[in-house]
């Protein structure tokens, strides 16, 4: 396997081009000077595609590095932060998983005290080449409180649970590096699957997602169904952002039941007729995602409404995921319990016997279980099995 390596010497002797040296303090530091009126044209995006390209080596060095930037002598923005110190903001305090055993988490801290997690899943393994996905939160906790979620039962101490933009895209930088290390040279695809909904922290998710596509990241953006930052979204999204609509009940009565805030906020028609907006301005269809979980929603009544409903709500939908439900302390209240894997398969030939279109089950999302990151366990919550952080040392602190 490839091990990539990077040093300030290989960067500018790669480039070609005379660079500036100059010092950032943190990418906080670089969102706020361009938010303050400094910024030159495509001066954050050229400061986030190197941070990107060489995380691994930030990531390694994060409390002292130079960053070397092709961005000219005449720089505003390298002139307001030069000489302010060094470091990202955010710290990595703990790594549980490994990308050799197919993915893991990280434990995240912000200057804030806040404290996020990012899961991070290899979705293909080929000698020396390593394609990872990142799953990043965007709020601290959720106000939506699914109940088979455990995001929903932090509590956190502090002024709000939205992420700041340069907090989402850090945890890609300490992801990436963490891929890097293990040989991987293609950005990952990004999810806005981790902790919270990110369409209730619409400006900087969005913004989050811009930076992410310009830099080569295909992204995708889920949703329990805000309507009206749906429709919003129609109008804002980057070019190629995937959005999922995590439906997991096939009625309103049920959706009540399994998401009842969500539910109540937003009338599935509404839902519906949002998700429609979205997929005739941007083209392309909308993946439904469906948690399975047993004797709950898993049978084949709810496999009929479930095809009925996306062929009479006539979205394009690019598909349909079924997630086995994955044992939650919030779900556990409810006397929730996973399906077996028949059950699934049965619901998944059902959808498919039924035209519904592209169903697939993911398995896959048992395999983050062991170290607590699979769908609905992000609770900031260490696993019981000592996961410890051989699998990335200089990323931790
Ligand atoms: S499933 Fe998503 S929206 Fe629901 S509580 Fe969890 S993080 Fe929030």
């Amino acid at each position: 396997m490839m091990v990539f390596r990077f040093s300030p010497a290989t960067v500018r002797a790669s480039s070609g081009m005379s660079l500036v040296q100059g010092k950032l303090r943190s990418f906080e530091s670089v969102a706020s000077v361009l938010d303050t009126g400094h910024a030159e044209s495509g001066s954050k995006r050229s400061v986030w595609n190197h941070l990107v390209r060489h995380a691994e080596f930030y990531s390694r060095n994060q409390d002292s590095w130079n960053l070397a930037l092709d961005l000219g002598p005449a720089s505003p923005m390298l002139e307001a932060t030069r000489n302010t110190g060094c470091g990202l903001a955010s710290r990595v305090l703990r790594c549980d998983g490994s990308l050799s055993s197919g993915g893991g988490k990280l434990l995240i801290s912000l200057p804030s005290a806040m404290q996020i997690e990012t899961a991070v899943i290899v979705s293909k393994m080929r000698p020396g080449e390593l394609q990872g996905t990142i799953c990043v939160s965007s709020q601290g906790s959720c106000a939506m409180a699914c109940r088979f979620c455990d995001t929903g039962l932090i509590r956190q101490a502090g002024a709000g649970i939205n992420l700041p933009e340069w907090a989402i895209l850090e945890q890609v930088l300490h992801a990436e590096a963490w891929l890097q290390r293990e040989g991987s040279q293609k950005v990952s695809n990004v999810v806005f699957m981790g902790m919270g909904e990110p369409l209730l922290n619409y400006g900087n998710v969005l913004g989050a997602a811009r930076m992410l596509r310009a830099s080569g990241h295909k992204v995708t953006l889920s949703t329990v169904g805000v309507a009206p930052q749906i429709r919003k979204l129609a109008k804002d999204a980057p070019q190629g952002l995937n959005l999922a609509l995590s439906l997991h009940a096939p009625t309103q009565e049920l959706r009540d039941e399994l998401l009842p805030v969500a539910s109540r906020s937003w009338k599935l028609p509404q839902v519906f007729s949002a998700v429609r907006q979205f997929e005739e301005a941007n083209g392309t269809g909308v993946l439904i995602e469906y948690i399975l979980i047993r004797d709950v929603n898993d049978g084949d009544e709810q496999a009929v409404a479930l095809a009925n409903l996306i062929t009479e709500e006539r979205i394009k939908c690019a598909g349909i995921n079924l997630i086995p439900y994955n044992p939650t302390d919030a779900g556990a209240a409810h006397g929730y319990r996973p399906p077996s894997d028949l059950t699934c398969k049965r619901f998944r030939e059902k959808l498919r016997s039924l035209g519904a279109p592209n169903a697939t089950i993911r398995f896959s999302t048992k395999l983050g279980r062991s170290w607590l990151a699979a769908c609905g366990q992000l609770g900031l919550k260490k696993p019981p099995k000592a996961f410890e952080s051989i699998a990335a040392p200089r990323i931790c602190m």
